[in-house]
């Protein structure tokens, strides 16, 4: 068995159904970090192991890009969430515009 995964019991629950969407057999280990929280390691079998970590990656790609869209982005200037991405800056933090008022800002 290859760890693919370890991560936050909650979080880690949305990749298990993806595994199982898939017919990937895992098993899970719940472990307690110092900090209180439960966290998953999710286990494969070896020959499991590519595809796997090809759906955990996929699946974690989707969560950011869900949280990114959920996130309740609007303008600092004027509060309109007529947004326009302008790219990343430098950092990699994302750049947004205003179509209401022009306000350029970093998210
Ligand atoms: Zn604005």
């Amino acid at each position: 068995m290859k760890c693919i995964a370890s991560l936050e019991a909650d979080y880690a629950a949305g990749l298990q159904e993806r595994l199982k969407t898939e017919a990937i057999p895992f098993q899970v280990q719940t472990v307690t970090h110092e900090s209180g929280l439960d966290y998953s390691d999710i286990l494969v079998a070896d020959e499991y192991f590519d595809r796997a970590c090809d759906i955990a990656e996929a699946w974690s790609s989707e969560q950011m890009t869900i949280a990114q869209s959920q996130s309740n982005r609007h303008c600092p200037a004027c509060g309109s969430i007529n947004l326009e991405y302008t790219g990343a800056d430098s950092f990699g933090v994302s750049v947004w515009k205003c179509k209401d008022c022009g306000n350029g800002f970093a998210r």
